[in-house]
């Protein structure tokens, strides 16, 4: 049992650096982890040096720190960005240091918080990261998300189920959505999704779709506008250099950016939104010229309204994605309360940020020169799920034929 479990930690280690970062030799890697991570983020290390990387920087942060620092630290703290964490940063950037993180923190970690410490975090640690954020986004360097269980996430997704019993059904979920088995194929495998991924992606690219039209029965009916040149991706980037990689594993969804100021009608949310450690449920937006006008949860309403007003662009969608009902982690059945799992569950939209690179050439633009071209900015970027196994988008072109693009919660090609 626990040799099955080293196996299996150790191809996702391995995947995790070889498919998603692909360490390149002379490379100085940078992990941020958890000091609860320590045993994966091991493997990872020995993973980059087995790659050939010169060296591998590793980043621990601590839950337990993190709420008591946001409960009872001196509010002055949250207005603030430590000089030497701009340092670490601009070094990191320097370097193209490839970037693997883990998501995994508690949910709720931040619960009880007041909203107002959050957002002051929020505020003054953005600019200051921005260049690197910016880099990242724009793909100047490798980067990849993983994903390493803790108790009180674990006993979320698995309410029925405690402590230890819960993380182990969790890390079987992990590998299982992840096409983990632990015969070491897992490499192997995700070539297949990626082609997958791939041939859609083309057929997407070559209509140019002018405006996709959403509708299911929960009362979705929303008139989203693509921009002219705009790229449909989805499983791997690459660098400027060329060096292909995986942000996000698993990754089931192809995305590009809405136009900024061409979203219309009303969106309801599939599944709850966890955000802050707080859970946000049962929630609607609505859009005119782009804008959110009104937003409306039936929980966690106030979280939801103050992500939104993080910054003007934070009113504007960034990102639409389509990811089929029929997915791996779909099949689970399972809500992970996770971002990297669930968005791979569900056709979903962020409001806030654009990835540039949803735009022919927009990694080389200005940011004015981006939101000309239809490409939203802010500091914030929060995926939301808005898909259903009654979901239909049809695209129009810009001839005005009109293409199914998904019946019935799957892709219609
Ligand atoms: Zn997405
Ligand atoms: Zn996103």
């Amino acid at each position: 049992m626990v040799q099955e479990f080293e196996a299996k930690l150790n191809e996702y280690a391995r995947l995790l650096v070889e498919v998603g970062l692909n360490v390149q030799p002379g490379q100085t890697p940078s992990i941020e982890s958890n000091v609860e991570f320590a045993a994966l983020t091991r493997q990872c290390v020995a993973a980059c040096f087995d790659r050939g990387a010169r060296n591998v920087v590793p980043y621990y942060g601590d839950d337990f720190i993190t709420r008591e620092s946001f409960l009872r630290a001196d509010p002055a703290v949250f207005g603030e960005y430590p000089s030497y964490m701009k340092a670490r940063v601009d070094w990191l950037l320097e370097q193209k240091s490839p970037r693997l993180s883990f998501t995994g923190s508690n949910p709720e970690l931040l619960k009880g918080v007041d909203p107002a410490r959050i957002q002051a975090r929020r505020k003054a640690s953005g600019p200051p990261t921005r260049p690197y954020f910016d880099a990242l986004t724009a793909n100047k360097f490798q980067w990849c998300v993983g994903a390493h269980p803790t108790p009180a996430w674990a006993e979320k997704a698995f309410p029925d189920k405690k402590g230890e019993e819960a993380v182990d059904a969790l890390w079987e979920a992990i590998f299982s959505v992840c096409r983990i088995t632990g015969d070491g194929k897992a490499v192997e495998r995700w070539r297949q999704v990626v082609d997958t991924i791939a041939r859609r992606a083309e057929i997407l690219n070559g209509h140019q779709f002018k405006t996709l039209r959403y509708a299911n029965s929960l009362g979705t009916d929303l008139t989203v506008a693509l921009p002219d040149n705009h790229v449909w991706a989805g499983g791997c980037d690459h660098t400027p250099e060329g060096v292909e990689f995986m942000p996000n594993i698993p990754t089931e969804e192809i995305f590009t950016a809405p136009r900024w100021d061409g979203v219309d009608g009303r969106v309801y949310a599939a599944l709850p939104l966890a955000m802050d450690g707080n859970l946000v449920k049962d929630f609607y937006l609505d859009f005119k010229g782009g804008r959110i006008v009104d937003v409306h949860a039936g929980q966690g309403e106030e979280i939801l309204r103050r992500a939104i007003d993080t910054d003007e662009g934070a009113h504007y969608l960034g990102e639409v994605a389509l990811v089929p009902c029929d997915s791996p982690i779909r099949n689970t059945g399972i809500l992970f309360f996770n971002t990297l799992f669930d968005e791979n569950a569900s056709c979903h939209f962020a409001f806030g940020e654009a990835y540039p690179s949803c735009v022919k050439g927009g990694e080389d633009m200005s940011e004015a020169e981006q939101k000309a071209a239809g490409l939203n900015r802010s500091m914030t970027h929060v995926d939301f799920m808005v898909g259903t196994e009654d979901l239909s988008i049809v695209g129009t072109t810009h001839d005005g034929r009109e293409i199914p693009v998904f019946t019935n919660g799957n892709f219609a090609f």
